[in-house]
Order: C-alpha cells, then sequence, then structure tokens
C-alpha cells in the first residue's frame, strides 16, 4: 500500500501537522518540528506532544508514514568547528524533539563542503555527526535526503550515501530518502532510465534503507544539478513516471511525500496519485 502526503504547515503548534494532512486526504506527512530557519527554538510543551500524539491516533498516522524534516541551517559535514559544532547541537535537538513526540525517522540534507574541505573530508565529518547524535539518542533512525548537488552540497550521487552509510555504526538507525526532483536533476534520468537508475540504487545503496520519498516534478532539465520543485506532471519529469512509482510495490509502506509548490493542488495530487496506485 501506498503512504501519500504533502510536507503540511505545522505554525501554531505541531499538533496542527496532522489535521492540516487529514484535510488534504493524506495517509502520511511530514512537518518542521521547529521554526526551520531558526537554529534551536523553545521546547516542545507537554501539551503540544498530548495533542500531537492524539491528533495521530485519531488521523490513523503511524510513526513510519510520518517523516519530519530538520532546520535548513544544519549542516552536518562543515568544515569549520564552529559551525559543525552548532550543527550537531541542533540537529541532537531536533532527534530529541522527535524522540519527545514519538516518532522513529529524522530527514536531513547530509551538508555541505562550502570549498574549504574535500568532498570525502566532508562526507567523513557528516559520517561522524550522524555517529555522535545517535549515541545520544534513542529509537529515531537519520535519514540522508539526496540532494540536486547545487553549490557544494553533498549527497547528489548514490554513491555518496553509500560512503556515509558505510561509516556509520549503528546501520539499524540510518536511512535514506529519495526526493524525485533532486535525483533527476543531479543527473539520474529517471524519464528514460527508470529500471536503470532504481537497479543501480538497489545496487549502490539497497532498498531496506529507504525510509521514505519527496515526490516532487522538476523545474529543471536532468544533470542541471537546480533544486526547483514542480508540480506533479507539470515539470520535466512529467506524469507518467510518477504513474510508474505508484504501481512499483519497491515503494510501498513508506512516507511519500509532496514539497510541490502549489499547495492548492495538494489534496488534487494526493488524490490522482492514489488512483495511479491502485490500478493494476
Ligand atoms: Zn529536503
Ligand atoms: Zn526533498
Amino acid at each position: 500500500m501506498k503512504y501519500i502526503g504533502a510536507h503540511v504547515s505545522a505554525s501554531g503548534g505541531v499538533e496542527h501537522a496532522p489535521l492540516n494532512a487529514r484535510m488534504i486526504g493524506a495517509n502520511a506527512f511530514a512537518l518542521f518540528t521547529k521554526n526551520q530557519r531558526q537554529w534551536f527554538s523553545s521546547p516542545l510543551s507537554d501539551a503540544n506532544i498530548g495533542r500531537f500524539k492524539a491528533a495521530c491516533l485519531e488521523g490513523g498516522f503511524a510513526p513510519t508514514h510520518i517523516l519530519p524534516h530538520d532546520s535548513y541551517l544544519i549542516n552536518l559535514g562543515h568544515p569549520e568547528e564552529e559551525g559543525l559544532e552548532k550543527s550537531r547541537l541542533s540537529f541532537l535537538d531536533e532527534m530529541k524533539r522527535c524522540e519527545q513526540l514519538g516518532l522513529c525517522l529524522l530527514n536531513f540534507h547530509p551538508g555541505s563542503h562550502l570549498n574549504k574541505v574535500s568532498p570525502e573530508g566532508c562526507l567523513e565529518r557528516i559520517a561522524e555527526s550522524i555517529n555522535w547524535v545517535l549515541k545520544q539518542t534513542s529509537g529515531v533512525t537519520a535519514v540522508i535526503e539526496n540532494t540536486a548537488g547545487q553549490g557544494s552540497n553533498m549527497g547528489f550521487s548514490f554513491a555518496h550515501l553509500r560512503y556515509i552509510i558505510d561509516r556509520v555504526e549503528d546501520k539499524s538507525r540510518v536511512g535514506v530518502c529519495l526526493d524525485t526532483c533532486h535525483t533527476y536533476t543531479a543527473g539520474y534520468d529517471l524519464v528514460n532510465e527508470y529500471d536503470r537508475v532504481f537497479d543501480e540504487f538497489a545496487e549502490q545503496v539497497g532498498f531496506s534503507y529507504l525510509r521514505g520519498m519527496h515526490l516532487n516534478d522538476s523545474k529543471k532539465p536532468c544533470g542541471s544539478r537546480v533544486d526547483r520543485h514542480e508540480s506533479i506532471g507539470k515539470g520535466y519529469i512529467g506524469a507518467p513516471f510518477f504513474s510508474r512509482l505508484m504501481k512499483d510495490v519497491r515503494f510501498d509502506n513508506i512516507p511519500l511525500i509532496l514539497e510541490t509548490p502549489d499547495e492548492s493542488l495538494w489534496a488534487e495530487e494526493i488524490a490522482w496519485l492514489r488512483a495511479e496506485s491502485e490500478q493494476c
């Protein structure tokens, strides 16, 4: 079965996210557990936590189908000590917020070398950061999102994901999230080489590590390494790819999350994806 949703707003409190997800017909969702443009936010209150858990239960959202996203400021591969330290502390805080909310996944962008350290050195720092955080938390899996490879962002090739996973000590608590727009603009031709791309993913990373996906069409062509999401069917990837993905059982039972730019289309996009998944 497919679990389809969107990255919904949690403004006014985390408990609003499951309510917003229900309103668009989702059976999965993503959220920020704090302001994504700040390093630290005030702690979650017991009231927020209680209402969040109750709303998830009432909406039928299981923790494995909820994919929180960390702050955009965090760079776990930061080349400088100060930035690295701040990123690690902020990420630890995000992991703890997930623990408090009874969640089991935290999605993050691996990090950037900022042209101050080698790409391998950056990937090693990212793995060390993950190890450092996993030792101080329990029950939450660090879910590495692949990137489009803009600027000095790492994680745009499946080999990068494997390089990090190889260096994570507790492999039961590391996973990956594939963003379709990022995969495509990073140079994997999902449109013309569907089988080859996912065979390569299976070989280099493995579907056992796949904890979620972001479903986005792309405003930019394959290999452009530019991260610009588009509504489903309106970009370079196009509807046939998403139709095929919805029928592919390798993507069952994980959160499939829209991060498409026009929120007013989410309910429609989810209904279309679900209908595609139900056709044989
Ligand atoms: Zn992301
Ligand atoms: Zn994404």
